[in-house]
């Protein structure tokens, strides 16, 4: 049997925002460890609704 490389071997990660997990992205690879948000969109959220 040949070597199987699965798509999904992405890490990911839960969004603290929409509590929705996401997959690791291209954009996302120099800062993975600091990534809580799935969009700039939860980002925006997140940070706002600390209150
Ligand atoms: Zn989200």
């Amino acid at each position: 049997m040949a070597k199987m490389r699965k798509k999904s071997d992405l890490p990911s990660k839960i969004c603290l925002a929409c509590q929705r997990p996401f997959i690791w992205r291209k954009k996302w690879e120099r800062d993975w460890e600091g990534v809580k948000y799935c969009s700039d969109k939860c980002r925006g959220i997140g940070s706002a609704g600390a209150r």
